[in-house]
């Protein structure tokens, strides 16, 4: 038997990296999964809708719901996956508001208002999301103001919609789950740009190493299961012991 047996789940950013490893172990839990992303993906079957979305459009969000629950009856589970960095790294005084507004627009607003679709979808069923935060929701980084700045919003947006989620009748449960650096094409990009950022990674995470995706998959999973029924509010850390320093 599946842990997520009989649930519905909603995954944004879903084409790549951790996005794609929730995908894979939700379906393998025997979830229903819409996979939702601005890059192409594989074609739907009968478990998995794919379809196009930028979690940035509202319009786009409520198109994607009503998706969901003409194909699946409704909602039970949303991980808001998607997210970006800025394209180039540099300090503060350098970042065009275009640029910031692009980060904040894709890893705040979208987080903003998958919560807001979902909640309603949810209303009088319940249901748990997860939000994907970062180390630098609790740590910056030099030359990642927008990254920070939005992944720091995501934190307390969590936890405000949990108060709110808990108020509700069945309740929604919100979570956030905030990796350290993970081998995916996001970090990998970074890396090829800045030749030796592995060993500076590396160095800086007791554990020495980099996550793989399906290490952060893992601990969505086990927060909006069941068995995470008491978890509201709660910010997880899974970044290799990078904060405990
Ligand atoms: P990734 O680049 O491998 O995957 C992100 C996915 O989001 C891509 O498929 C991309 O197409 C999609 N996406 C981008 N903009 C979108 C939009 N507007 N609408 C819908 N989809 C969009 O990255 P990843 O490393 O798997 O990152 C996933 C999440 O985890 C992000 O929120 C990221 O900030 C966070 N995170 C990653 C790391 C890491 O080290 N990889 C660490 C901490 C947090």
């Amino acid at each position: 038997m599946g842990r997520l047996d009989g649930k519905i789940a909603l995954i944004t950013g879903s084409a790549s990296g951790i996005g794609a490893a929730c995908v894979d172990r939700f379906l393998a839990e025997g979830a229903r999964v819409v996979a939702t992303d601005v890059a192409p993906q594989q074609s739907s079957s009968d478990a998995c809708l794919t379809l196009e979305h930028d979690v940035g459009d509202e319009a786009a969000w409520q198109a994607v719901l009503h998706r969901t629950t003409e194909r699946f009856g409704g909602i039970d589970i949303l991980v808001n996956n998607a997210g970006i960095s800025a394209r180039v790294p540099g300090p503060i005084s350098e970042i065009a508001l275009e640029d910031w507004r692009r980060v904040i627009g894709v890893n705040l607003d979208g987080v903003f208002l998958g919560i807001k679709h979902a909640m309603r979808a949810m209303s009088g069923r319940g249901g748990a999301i997860v939000n994907m935060g970062s180390v630098h929701s609790f740590v910056a980084i030099a030359n990642s103001a927008a990254y920070c700045a939005s992944k720091g919003g995501v934190l307390l947006l969590s936890k405000a919609a949990a108060l709110e989620g808990a108020a509700m009748k069945p309740p929604v449960r919100v979570n956030s789950v905030h990796p350290g650096y993970v081998a995916t094409p996001l970090v990998d990009a970074r890396m090829k740009q800045r030749p030796g950022m592995r060993t500076v990674i590396e160095e800086n995470t007791p554990l020495g190493r980099l996550a793989r995706p399906e290490e952060i998959a893992t601990v969505v999973l086990n927060l909006v299961t069941d068995d995470g029924s008491y978890v509201t509010g709660s910010a997880v850390t899974v970044d290799g012991g990078f904060t405990a320093r």
